[in-house]
């Protein structure tokens, strides 16, 4: 391994060379079981034809020309997204915490432009994830992201989760928003309960305040739905959107009422390379796809298949196995062993599953064109890896 790459990451020594759909191939010759879609990116799976073709044709016209001029490919693309969703106006940026702080100024700003400048206050959930800019690390208020890092950008509060009446007493006279991710993934896959969204919807409303979904890994049909948000029957104001956007090109995207963006005027806002026609061209590919009843009636049946054959798992192996959680093709796993234990059987034996901040919940991320023998393949590797830990 080099030493030239700044160390940040506990990576596992492996490295790979080429996929195909849910499939990964390792330089070394080995063949994998994708679980993880380079969490939650690849929602196609790898080398899917349709994204292929679309990136190659982009590639050969045009790649990048600044927001200086009219970008077509992100114009058609902004309307494609707000005329699926809640939404009337998006913004394009690069990542999913770029499309988190987009969300956060466009909130700021909305009580700055209505003359309220003192209401810029945010509150989130605490166990949550919203990237790992300055900003983001402060919203979810992790210490063990924030340690180091000096005073935490303010204007953050972070609440229990499902505690609707610490919500309510955390708000003041310069809360501006509250910002939750429908499903916290980073934490272990834990749904907040599509009752206490609509408790929180009713509570910003009464109150006056802009709602803010985090759905950077939750949206683009991950639960079965093209938005997490839909299950509850609630929208939010401002949404992030990024992982399974662009299928593993870069991109995040900011969406908004017109009322919540009312402040996100000329030269309030920024990014060189956000909405570039490269990026839209392989978006455009990925809602071809996803964004399509029937394509998401296949997420929805894949993960309860998916999740009736981990409870099964779990029946067998319960001192392994302490619960199975989420929705669509977002499944937790919350063992009873350390989950780095867990994931490296699971690599041992040719599937990939990605670890959770709590250190004990292996989530299954797979691309959402996962065929039913992959998954089937994917869950005997994991059985192997399983009985395997356990004899261990
Ligand atoms: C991954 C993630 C982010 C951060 O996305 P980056 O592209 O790594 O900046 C933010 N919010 C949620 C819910 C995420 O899962």
């Amino acid at each position: 391994m080099t030493d030239a790459l700044m160390p940040t990451y506990a990576r596992q020594d492996i490295a790979f060379s080429h996929g195909r759909g849910a499939r990964l191939y390792a330089s070394d010759g080995r063949e994998f079981i994708d679980f993880a879609a380079g969490v939650a990116v690849n929602s196609l799976g790898h080398a899917h034809p349709k994204l292929l073709a679309a990136l190659k044709e982009q590639a050969d016209k045009l790649w990048h020309v600044s927001n200086l001029w009219r970008v077509p490919e992100a114009e058609r693309l902004a309307g494609r997204l707000c005329a699926s969703s809640f939404a009337d106006v998006a913004f394009f940026a690069n990542s999913g915490a770029e499309a988190v702080e987009a969300a956060i100024k466009t909130a700021r700003k909305h009580f700055a432009a209505r003359g309220q400048p003192q209401r810029w206050h945010i509150i989130a959930f605490k166990g949550a994830f919203h990237g790992r800019t300055l900003a983001t690390i402060a919203a979810a208020g992790n210490d063990r992201h924030l340690e180091g890092f000096g005073e935490p950008c303010g204007g953050f509060t972070q609440v229990a989760p499902g505690d609707i009446a610490a919500l309510a007493a955390a708000i003041t006279d310069h809360t501006a928003a509250v910002m939750l991710e429908p499903v916290r993934g980073e934490s272990g896959v834990q749904p907040f309960g599509d009752d206490f969204l609509r408790q929180v919807r009713t509570l910003c409303d009464e109150r006056g305040l802009l709602l803010i979904f985090d759905e950077v890994q939750t949206g683009i049909g991950r639960t079965g739905r093209l938005f997490a948000y839909e299950h509850a029957g609630v929208a939010p104001d401002i949404m992030a959107l990024a992982k399974g956007l662009g299928g593993g090109f870069p991109i995040g995207a900011c969406l908004a009422t017109a009322d919540a963006a009312a402040g996100m005027t000329a030269g309030t806002h920024g990014s060189t390379f956000g909405g570039n026609p490269l990026a839209m061209a392989a978006a455009h590919a990925v809602l071809d796809v996803v964004a399509d009843a029937a394509f998401l009636a296949t997420v929805r049946d894949k993960g309860e298949r998916l999740k009736a054959r981990l409870e099964a798992l779990r029946a067998n192996t319960p001192n392994l196995i302490a619960e199975v959680r989420g929705r669509g093709l977002m499944l937790g796993l919350v063992c009873n062993r350390p989950v780095t234990e867990i994931i490296a059987a699971a690599l041992e034996h040719g599937v990939l599953l990605v670890p959770s901040g709590d250190g004990r919940t292996a989530r299954l991320l797979p691309p959402l064109t996962i065929t039913d023998d992959e998954i089937g393949e994917g869950l005997t590797r994991l059985e192997q890896a399983l009985a395997a830990t356990s004899r261990g």
